[in-house]
């Protein structure tokens, strides 16, 4: 089964092509990088309608290129339905559609955040893993249970990733901030910052602001970064270690953009070393956005039969992993 998944709910405008017999995820990306600031939607969205059918055309050269047949053999086009900003995920639905027709091709319509958990479940082998989710704009703990992926608990404000993101605009730092983030901590001593953990749910608005406020105190950055990155870490690792307890499960999988950072794939593997529980963190381009993940769910749900029609295929920006009926673990117990 040959799958082209397309991807751009946020900045990166991606397509991947899946073979499910040779297990190979190519992936083409374009990011898009703001001169200043942070994401903006309708500079985000205009990038997507530039750098779209260049990715897309790069995957479909080398769907051409790695097939016997004609039309490089591709049975589905997979596409990221939400969450994300509207204005991209309609370009992105556009040329899903577009593009599904033109092969005369079912489409599939893929949840963002799932794809981040079972791109991780497709790496590790495991079977029913506790996901945590750590990305830009969102930050929850999913696992599974009758027939839906159960949100265990979520920020209750901005996403992990935004915050870390919005510290490093006010400190003049370009985006993406998280990369910088981990950079600075290596050489700070740890900062005392606010730890915001309330029964599974996490904030990390109160800790922006204070990290903004220490920052302009005279705090060393470097140490504003380290306090920074052990505060919201331990409290991502706190839940997802209450999750693990919760659900009697015991293999982790991670998910997300700011799971590229070391120090936080650090505490989890010793926390799930700890209670002698199996972690996995999937490689890096496969952690930010991109459409590869797209792709190897979408090729799971066609072989669930779980397409969707033209008329039925609108995007969500507000999509949530709840809302998914999980018809490719059909008859698994929860
Ligand atoms: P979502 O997947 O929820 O739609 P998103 O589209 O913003 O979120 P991701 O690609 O999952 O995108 O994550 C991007 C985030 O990851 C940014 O906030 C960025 O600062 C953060 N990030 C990237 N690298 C690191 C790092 N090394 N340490 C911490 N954060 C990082």
């Amino acid at each position: 089964m040959r799958i082209v998944g397309i991807e751009g709910t946020a900045w990166a405008a991606s397509a991947a092509l899946f073979d499910s017999e040779t297990g190979e995820v190519f992936i083409e990306s374009d990011p898009y990088e703001p001169d200043s600031g942070g994401i903006h939607p309708r500079e985000a969205a205009e990038h997507m309608g530039g750098a779209i059918p260049d990715v897309v055309s790069t995957v479909l050269d080398r769907a051409a290129e790695t097939s016997e047949g004609d039309g490089g053999g591709i049975d589905a086009v997979a596409f990221s339905r939400g969450p994300g900003l509207g204005p991209c995920l309609r370009i992105v639905g556009t040329a899903a559609r577009a593009l599904s027709q033109t092969l005369d091709v079912p489409l599939v319509g893929v949840n963002h955040m799932v794809a981040h958990l079972e791109i991780g479940r497709h790496g590790s082998g495991f079977d029913s893993p506790v996901c945590l989710n750590a990305s830009g704009a969102n930050a929850h703990l999913l696992g599974y249970h009758n027939g839906r992926y159960r949100v265990l608990g979520e920020t209750m404000d901005t996403g992990v990733g935004n915050a870390i993101d919005k510290f490093t605009r006010h400190v003049g730092w370009s985006h993406p901030g998280g990369p910088k983030v981990e950079e600075a901590a290596r050489d700070g001593e740890y900062h005392d910052l606010p730890y915001v953990v309330k029964g599974m749910d996490f904030s990390f608005s109160g800790i922006m602001s204070a990290a903004k406020q220490a920052h302009d105190d005279g705090v060393p950055v470097e140490d504003v970064c380290r306090g920074l990155q052990e505060t919201v870490f331990a409290m991502l690792t706190e839940v997802a270690e209450r999750a693990l307890s919760l659900t009697g499960t015991d293999e982790l999988v991670l998910g997300g953009g700011v799971g590229q950072n070391e120090r936080l794939r650090e505490m989890l593997a010793e926390m799930c070393e700890q209670r002698g529980a199996e972690f996995y963190a999937p490689e890096p381009r496969f952690l930010r956005d991109n459409a590869g993940m797209i792709a190897v769910l979408g090729a799971r749900m066609l072989d669930a039969g779980d397409t969707v029609s033209i008329p039925d295929s609108a995007v969500d920006p507000n999509f949530r992993p709840d809302q998914v009926p999980v018809t490719w673990r059909d008859g698994e117990e929860s």
